[in-house]
């Protein structure tokens, strides 16, 4: 149970905070399962920090914190007939003549609209249920809020904020042609879009709303009332939705539904059914997280049938030569799909894989298609499938290490890892250089301008000139660019790199503790390995790394050519332990009980105290923390949240 609050946890902050889920919501939701199973069977081994008991995300920095009047709450899923039946019954042997309102499930992000006297007052994230962020400037960019309604109404109304599908694409072939990553999926495009700093971005994105709820007391008589009365008022409301008192009609409502999904201009991922009267469902009220006279059934992750035409196999920039199946297109979760990853030679041999196969194919955390197994009644005389011997860029052998999955071309020299390295060592989370996405790259490459990261620095305008349709001004944009990259932070150059399990996050670990880039390099083994959260696997990838000739010639070209080399964040204390520190908590926690984060912080030998003085080192604020915390912002003490006392 412990390791699937973890995991869980993980996930969820990759999903709501970071934008960026490294799994599908159809594998969050079964961890999620077995872990909601695990509670029931056990209720004494809850964890405090259990995801089920808790809604959404953490509160970033950056924006004003805004604690919602009425909470914003989840909803408890279904994934079959029976479980709908069964919220039936419940609902039904307290309200036999109960109705339902079916509605479709966008998958966007909660919003929370207040308009006083009319005019649009407060716009909000969801946040973790109680306390969100205050997003007023970035809403009112959706061109379809309205900024006032004509009848000067006092109101909270509740909704979804998403990215259509074709402003998605759009945005994503514009990243990829700047070298930046892609969103994951329209939901995590939209979630970003909302929390930058920058509105004027909003504005471009091209987001939506679906409003659907009234906050607090409303004196609508019923759910249709409620989307009756919003669309007069002026908000867009979805128009697919029944009222019917029959499970059986609604099923056949989501069957329809699930049927022509993906032929809508928006992501859902499920159909949303609440007991139609108001009356009733402040009578059913709420469990921990989730309304009780509602429930989410969430459609299962999609699967199609396609034909192999041909695998393409690709060079990264590590030299793992990938394979990619070219398909009859199918459509799948509202694209259509002609590629899908076949990962590596190995998963070729053991789903026995071979070319005009009839395969499923799956979007991978609804993000990147994979093949996911032959449909083996399907096969006739198919052969398998040839696996390359050498290189499709450089020629070179390839190899085949016995404890790896992945074939490799071993050539340092190979152009395709070079391009690939430099697209990475371009892209947003490395040293950030606009104009320098894959289509310059191959120029400057073409033209023989470099030959490793290093030679950027040295290119100037007039090189740049020299290229196919570069013009004066954006040669000197470009320079500027590359020029400007060398005061960059140094986790950035690390990350850069490429070493092999060096990801970003670890690379801001690594300088936080080492403080520069010379440090790290001249570093003992254990002081990388004992960092939390890296560990022997990448102590041992740096330190090979660092002693190749290679790697010390370039290192020593970078520094030449001028690139800072040293962490411009702030550092960590050198000892991560508490000891002697005097802690205060204040506000209110959500993941843990206040007498335990006092038992945690003791068993890392802080002292905690009830007051703030000058003697206190350290406070951990809650949300809603009062004068303990004007107190420790006066005094200048070091204020935390509840995510680092978790992360202690
Ligand atoms: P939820 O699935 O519990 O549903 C609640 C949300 O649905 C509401 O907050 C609202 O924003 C939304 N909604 C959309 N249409 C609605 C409508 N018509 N009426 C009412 N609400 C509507 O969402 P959640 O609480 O954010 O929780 C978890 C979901 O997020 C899971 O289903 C999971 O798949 C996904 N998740 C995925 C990952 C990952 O790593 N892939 C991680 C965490 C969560």
């Amino acid at each position: 149970m412990k390791e699937l609050v973890a995991q869980l946890n993980r996930y969820a902050r990759e999903y709501y905070t970071e934008d960026r889920p490294s799994v599908s919501d159809a594998q969050y939701d079964k961890l999620y399962r077995e872990l909601v199973d695990l509670e029931q069977a056990h209720p004494e081994l809850v964890q405090p920090d259990s995801p089920t008991h808790r809604v959404g995300g953490l509160v970033l920095e950056g924006f004003e914190k805004y604690t919602h009047e009425y909470p914003l709450f989840s909803l408890q899923d279904a994934f079959s007939r029976e479980e709908l039946d069964d919220f039936d019954r419940r609902v039904k042997s307290e309200f036999p003549s109960a109705s339902y309102l079916a509605e479709l499930k966008i998958d966007g992000l909660s919003i929370s609209l207040t308009y006083i006297d009319g005019q649009l007052q407060i716009g909000a994230t969801r946040g973790d249920g109680t306390v969100g962020e205050n997003i007023t400037e970035n809403l009112k960019r959706i061109p379809d809020i309205p900024l006032s309604l004509s009848g000067g109404e006092t109101i909270t109304v509740r909704g979804e904020a998403y990215l259509p599908r074709a402003s998605f694409e759009a945005i994503n072939a514009k990243r990829r042609e700047e070298g930046q990553d892609e969103f994951a999926n329209p939901r995590n495009a939209a979630a970003g879009t909302l929390r930058q700093l920058d509105t004027s971005v909003v504005a471009e994105r091209k987001l939506a709303t679906f409003i659907y709820q009234e906050a607090g007391e409303t004196s609508f008589p019923t759910q249709e009332a409620v989307l009756e009365g919003f669309a007069k008022l002026g908000f867009v409301v979805n128009p697919r939705r029944i009222v019917t008192s029959s499970m059986d009609e609604i099923w056949d409502f989501i069957q329809a539904v699930q049927a022509d999904r993906e032929h809508l201009a928006y992501d859902i991922d499920g159909i949303v059914i609440k007991v139609n009267s108001l009356a009733m469902q402040e009578e059913l009220g709420f469990t921990v997280k989730a309304p009780r006279w509602a429930i989410a059934y969430k459609f299962p992750a999609e699967e199609k049938e396609a034909k192999i035409l041909s695998v393409d196999w690709t060079v990264g920039r590590t030299g793992v030569v990938t394979p990619t199946a070219n398909l009859t297109p199918v459509q799948l979760a509202g694209t259509t799909v002609s590629r899908a990853t076949l990962h590596n030679v190995d998963y070729i041999a053991d789903k026995d894989i071979r070319l005009d196969d009839t395969v499923l194919v799956y979007k991978a955390g609804d993000i990147i298609p994979a093949v996911l197994n032959v449909v083996m009644e399907k096969r006739q005389d198919q052969v398998p499938m040839a696996i390359p011997q050498i290189c499709p860029s450089c020629q070179s052998q390839l190899v085949h290490y016995e404890d790896e999955v992945a074939l490799r071309c071993v050539n340092p020299r190979c152009p395709a890892q070079l391009k690939e390295k430099l697209i990475h060592f371009a892209s947003r989370d490395a040293m950030n250089i606009t104009g320098l996405g894959p289509s310059m790259i191959e120029k400057v490459y073409q033209a023989d301008l470099v030959q490793d990261v290093a030679d950027l620095y040295q290119l100037t305008a007039e090189n740049l000139l020299t290229l196919d349709g570069v013009k004066e001004k954006s040669a000197d944009k470009l320079f500027q660019a590359i020029s400007a990259s060398k005061e960059n932070s140094a986790e950035k150059l690390l990350f850069g790199l490429g070493i092999r399990h060096v990801g970003a996050k670890a690379s801001k670990l690594l300088l936080e503790k080492f403080g520069s880039l010379n440090a790290l390099m001249v570093a003992e083994f254990d002081a990388i390995a004992e960092i939390d959260g890296l560990g022997g696997v990448i102590a041992q990838s740096l330190q090979d790394y660092f002693a190749t000739a290679g790697a010390k010639q370039l290192m020593a070209e970078l520094e030449a050519a001028g690139l800072n080399f040293d962490y411009l964040g702030k550092r960590v204390a050198e000892d991560a332990t508490l000891s002697g520190k005097t802690v205060v908590l204040t506000g209110k926690l959500v993941s843990l009980k206040r007498s335990q984060a006092k038992e945690k912080l003791e068993n890392l030998g802080a002292k905690v105290t009830g007051s703030v003085s000058k003697n206190t080192d350290i406070v951990v604020a809650g949300t809603d923390a009062g004068s303990k915390l004007t107190k420790a912002q006066e005094l200048g003490i070091t204020i935390r949240d509840e995510e680092w006392l978790a992360n202690l």
